[in-house]
């Protein structure tokens, strides 16, 4: 029995919002309403407020762990909540797990356990925040948050690690950049090492990868439709100036701009702010 395994069996009472998979702690009565859904960013399901727990959640669904332009993506099917996938950067000081998913279950701790653990944790922004303290307690790893994003945590803990700033470095060239945005400490990843040495960029819905996959959109909400100021996109650009990066992997299974990503995000932001134009 490892440490990883009876990490996972204490959390029964912990209740999740079904809508945005965010866990609650513990000692919280069942809260009436989600504020991560109550945010003017995200909805409240139509049918009203839900809640599920992981013990549930694992009866139903199992996570899908598969490679996704070269890298380690881990989503769970059936889809969950957001349906984002969070993705392992294998490097050689240590692996990060970026963007979490809620559903955690001893198969997975396993396989990732298998491809050399968890490092840290990082996370792009509070709709991907799910059981990230499960995680962290599976793989006795830091969750790295930037702290204008505080508020949004709705499970404290000890291994969470605000970080202020513009940056991050991280270990072989990796930096957690603000980018803003979506949400005040929007987060991304800078992985050097990535597209066989071109470099990438993990952006979550930070800088969102459209349908077309030679394009990226910013947005405040996305499932609202409110667009981002021309002064937050210009923003948001500035900050991934200084980063050299041919890929980009966005937060759903294959949501990726494969190659050019940095004219992309260039291109897409002039698109972007030409359609803000008023007249
Ligand atoms: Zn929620
Ligand atoms: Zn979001």
């Amino acid at each position: 029995m490892t440490g990883a395994s009876s990490a996972l069996k204490d959390e029964t009472a912990c209740q999740i919002c079904v809508t945005c998979g965010v866990q609650f702690a513990a000692a919280a009565v069942t809260p009436e309403e989600c504020p991560v859904c109550g945010d003017e960013r995200q909805y409240v399901r139509w049918s009203g407020q839900e809640w599920t727990t992981l013990d549930e959640l694992r009866r139903a669904h199992h996570n899908e762990i598969r490679n996704d332009l070269g890298l380690t993506g881990i989503g769970t099917e059936p889809s969950f909540a957001i349906g984002q996938r969070a993705l392992l950067v294998a490097s050689p000081s240590g692996n990060v797990l970026w963007d979490c998913i809620t559903l955690i279950d001893e198969a997975t701790v396993n396989a990732v356990q298998s491809l050399g653990g968890v490092r840290a944790i990082a996370i792009s922004h509070p709709h991907y925040y799910s059981s990230m303290v499960e995680w962290s307690r599976a793989f006795d790893a830091p969750i790295y948050l930037h702290s204008a994003d505080r508020r949004w945590v709705m499970r404290p803990d000890e291994r969470i690690e605000f970080w202020d700033g513009e940056s991050k470095g991280l270990w072989d060239g990796m930096t957690l950049i603000r980018a803003g945005g979506h949400f005040e400490g929007g987060t991304v990843l800078h992985w050097p090492a990535g597209a066989e040495g071109r470099g990438a960029l993990l952006s979550g819905d930070i800088v969102q990868v459209a349908q077309d996959r030679r394009w990226v959109s910013f947005m405040y909400s996305f499932p609202n439709y409110v667009p981002l100021a021309a002064s937050e996109v210009d923003r948001i650009v500035s900050a991934l100036e200084p980063f050299r990066f041919d890929r980009i992997y966005g937060a759903w299974w294959d949501r990726n701009v494969g190659s050019n990503a940095m004219e992309a995000v260039w291109r897409s932001a002039q698109r972007y702010k030409r359609h803000l134009q008023v007249g």
